[in-house]
C-alpha cells in the first residue's frame, strides 16, 4: 500500500524564483536613464502626487550597539573585525535620542548588530519605550536582524512601528560567500522573517539589497517578487525599499564590492522600484553622495537619511567611535532639508 505524505513546502527562494520576471527587469534596466524617465514621468508623478504629496521624510539612525554574532564580509561590525565593541547602556541611548531631537529629528531608525538573544531584545525595548516616553522622538523603525516571533511582538508592544531586514543578496552563492558565520548565514529564515515580523504587528516592513554583491538584473527581480510575496502573505502591509550601495571600496569596513553599480544604473534601480510599487516608501541612505541623493528625488524617493552617524555612541563625545560603512554625505539635517525644499519638495521629520 502506497501511503501519502505531504510534501515540504519548496525552499522560499526557490518560489521567489518562480515568480520573478528578470526578463522585464533586464528590458527596463537596458533602456536609457533619459528615455525611461520620458516614457514614465505621468506615472511618477502621479505615484507621488497620490501617495506621498510632496513630503519627505527625513530621520536618522541610531547606533545602539556594534557587536555581532555574524560574519559579513562587507561590513565594518563584522564579528572577525578588530573593532572595539561598543554597547550604549540605556543613559546613553536616551542622551544619543535627546540630542537628535535637539537636533530636529522626530524620526529614528535604531540599529544594533544582531544579537538575537532575550536579554539584549528586553533591553532595547525598554529603550524604544523610554525613547518615546521621555524625548521628542515619536516614530521609531528597527534593524536588528531575524527574531523570533516573541522578540519581535516584544519590540513592537515597545511601541515601534517599522522592521527593516535588508536581505543583502539573493544569489545563493554570494549570499553563502559573505556571510561567513553566524545566524546570518542561514538564507531561508532571513527570507521569512519579514512575514512574521509582520505577522508580529510591525505595520510597516523595510526590504532592500545591498548593490555590489550580486548582478544588478537577478537582485531588482528577486527583491520585488519578495515584496509581492509578502503582500501575499500579508495584506495591508506597508512596503519600503532601501538599496545601500557599497562604493567599490569600502575604506570603513575594507571591502571591495564584486559587481560595479554605477550612478545611472542605481538611479534606473529606484525607477523601477519607484514604478513597481507605488505606495511604497523608497530610502536613499548617506552611502551616496549628496548631488546623487538629492537627484534621486525626482526619482520618487520619499525618504533620506540626515545629519547622519554609523556609530554606537557617534552624535555625542564618542571620538573613537568606528562606523558601520563610509558616510558620502555629511549634511546636516537643516542643510538636508533644504535641498529638498530647492527640489520643490516639502521635509517632514515625523
Ligand atoms: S551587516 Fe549586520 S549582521 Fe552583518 S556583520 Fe554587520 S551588523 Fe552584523
Amino acid at each position: 500500500m502506497t501511503t501519502l505524505t505531504a510534501q515540504p513546502p519548496a525552499p522560499l527562494l526557490d518560489r521567489l524564483t518562480q515568480l520573478a520576471r528578470p526578463r522585464e527587469t533586464e528590458l527596463f534596466l537596458a533602456r536609457p536613464l533619459s528615455a525611461l524617465l520620458a516614457m514614465h514621468s505621468v506615472e511618477l508623478l502621479r505615484a507621488r502626487r497620490e501617495h506621498f504629496g510632496r513630503r519627505v521624510l527625513l530621520f536618522a539612525p541610531l547606533y545602539v550597539a556594534n557587536a555581532c554574532m555574524n560574519d559579513c564580509s562587507y561590513c565594518g561590525f563584522r564579528r572577525s573585525s578588530r573593532v572595539r565593541r561598543q554597547r550604549l547602556g540605556p543613559g546613553a541611548v536616551l542622551r544619543e535620542a535627546e540630542l537628535l531631537a535637539e537636533r530636529g529629528h522626530r524620526s529614528l531608525d535604531l540599529v544594533a548588530g544582531e544579537v538575537p538573544r532575550d536579554v539584549f531584545i528586553d533591553s532595547v525595548a525598554r529603550v524604544v519605550d523610554a525613547i518615546l516616553r521621555r524625548t521628542a522622538i515619536e516614530r521609531i523603525h528597527l534593524n536588528l536582524g531575524v527574531l523570533t516571533d516573541a522578540q519581535f511582538r516584544r519590540l513592537r508592544d515597545a511601541g515601534a512601528v517599522g522592521y527593516h531586514l535588508y536581505q543583502e543578496t539573493y544569489d545563493r552563492e554570494t549570499y553563502a560567500k559573505v556571510h561567513r558565520a553566524g545566524p546570518k548565514s542561514a538564507m531561508e529564515p532571513r527570507l521569512e522573517a519579514i512575514a512574521r515580523a509582520h505577522a508580529a504587528g510591525f505595520e510597516r516592513i523595510g526590504l532592500g539589497v545591498l548593490l555590489g554583491l550580486a548582478p544588478l538584473t537577478d537582485e531588482l527581480a528577486l527583491l520585488a517578487a519578495h515584496a509581492e510575496w509578502l503582500a501575499e502573505q500579508a495584506p495591508g502591509v506597508r512596503l519600503g525599499f532601501s538599496l545601500p550601495r557599497i562604493q567599490r571600496v569600502d575604506e570603513a569596513c575594507d571591502f571591495q564590492a564584486p559587481v560595479g553599480v554605477d550612478d545611472e544604473a542605481f538611479l534606473k534601480a529606484l525607477l523601477f522600484l519607484r514604478l513597481k510599487f507605488p505606495r511604497a516608501e523608497l530610502t536613499v541612505t548617506t552611502r551616496e553622495r549628496a548631488d546623487l541623493r538629492d537627484r534621486t528625488l525626482a526619482f520618487g524617493v520619499t525618504k533620506l537619511s540626515a545629519g547622519v552617524s554609523t556609530a554606537p555612541g557617534g552624535y555625542g563625545h564618542s571620538d573613537d567611535a568606528t562606523p558601520q560603512f563610509s558616510i558620502h554625505d555629511e549634511r546636516s539635517l537643516a542643510e538636508v532639508a533644504e535641498a529638498v525644499r530647492a527640489s520643490g519638495l516639502e521635509p517632514v521629520v515625523s
